[in-house]
């Protein structure tokens, strides 16, 4: 099940005229309302905050401003968990009225009690987090039972007439095999893979099995293998982006192509690497030297592959050069001969350490606005 083809046109029509305007654009919106979840995933990098941080929101308000700032035809949800959110059925409102495709990324441990809150549309998607099969994701989300509770909830949105997509984000020591089978099980089962490296987050519990750019490569080359260069399952990710991740593409990221805004503002530069936080879209892209970051560039970039960071640059690849995208959408990802040559690492500059003033700021402000947290914060501190 593919993008309903008003979606496709709507989104076509953006990414072209952009593109003819020259400059930077943004093709999603990443937001994250929230920062507090139900789950604490060893290789998540965004729950790791005081809870005077996880307490806070952002509104109906500051939501639809993000998009009508930004001005991205999509926005993908996340967080955190967004139906902890108790606003989150007038958020998806409100940008289905502004016309954007929706994407609700959920783990599912409340979907079935919050399904009637929503209503199906060919714009609004349900994508549930499940990285592989019943072992691989109970793992990676350290918690037994969320395998089973996710596919029920995948039954019951697709029962309900919901489109329904998974994202499945992969770590070191994954079996190809076993990654192509649970594929297989999604295919059978009529929905859709968004499929990603995970991003090494600094703060992140398990440091140990975030796979670096070399693994990344052959590890898609093996799951696509069994897959018919991965035209046996149905992506949402683009052709070329899947043929980045199997090493026959030489990307540099497109960093602002799914810009963030969570509740400490618009995140400097990307979706994966908090290195500032500002008040407006315009600040974060006039105000950023995009220069700095990248592969090769920073050291907290020398693993990313992403889809938040490469997939803008296959959508620009693919403009650029249609009858490549048409190619491997037709023949599949190569996983044999030679890979295309990767960034030279030698001469990026060393990470920053820069999270605590984050929390920092953040509290400062939390207390400012809400004297009588401050004990709370303290207490936490
Ligand atoms: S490589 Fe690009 S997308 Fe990835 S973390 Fe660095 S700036 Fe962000």
């Amino acid at each position: 099940m593919g993008l309903p083809l008003s979606s496709l046109a709507r989104i076509g029509a953006y990414t072209l005229k952009q593109h003819i305007r020259g400059g930077k654009y943004p093709l999603v919106l990443m937001l994250e309302p929230l920062f507090r979840c139900n789950l604490a995933c060893p290789g998540c990098g965004k729950i790791d905050y005081p809870d005077a941080i996880l307490n806070q929101r952002l509104s109906y308000d500051q939501c639809m401003a993000a998009i009508d700032e930004c001005g991205a035809p999509a926005v993908s949800i996340a967080g955190g968990e967004p139906l902890l959110h108790r606003e989150m059925p007038q958020i998806v409102q409100g940008f289905l009225e502004r016309k954007k495709l929706v994407i609700l990324c959920t783990n599912a441990l409340l979907l079935k009690k919050k399904i009637d809150d929503y209503q199906p549309s060919p714009f609004f998607t349900w994508s549930i987090h499940l990285d592989g099969d019943r072992q691989m994701h109970d793992e990676a989300v350290d918690l037994e039972g969320t395998y089973d509770v996710a596919v029920e909830a995948i039954h019951l949105a697709k029962a309900k007439g919901f489109r329904v997509q998974v994202n499945c984000t992969v770590f070191d020591g994954a079996d190809p095999a076993r990654l192509a089978t649970f594929f297989d099980k999604m295919e059978a089962l009529g929905v859709e893979i968004t499929v990603s490296p995970g991003y090494a987050y600094e703060r992140a519990a398990d440091q140990d099995h975030f796979l670096n750019r070399e693994r990344t490569k052959q590890f898609f080359r093996d799951v696509f293998r069994r897959g018919k260069g991965g035209k046996a399952w149905t992506f949402t990710n683009s052709p070329l982006f899947l043929d980045f991740l199997a090493g026959n593409q030489s990307y540099e990221c497109t960093p602002w192509s799914m810009p963030l805004r969570t509740v400490f503002g618009w995140q400097k530069p990307c979706y994966l690497l908090g290195e500032g936080y500002v008040d407006s879209f315009a600040e974060l892209m006039e105000g950023t030297d995009w220069e700095q970051y990248g592969v090769g560039k920073y050291e907290k970039c020398a693993n990313c592959m992403t889809h938040c960071g490469f997939e803008g640059t296959a959508a620009t690849d693919a403009i650029r050069h249609p009858l490549k995208m048409l190619s491997v959408a037709r023949k599949g990802v190569r996983t044999e001969g030679a890979m295309a040559p990767d960034i030279d690492l030698s001469r990026q500059r060393p990470a920053e350490q820069v999270y605590s003033s984050h929390v920092e700021r953040e509290l400062a402000k939390i207390e400012a606005a809400d004297p009588a947290a401050a004990k709370r914060v303290a207490g936490r501190r």
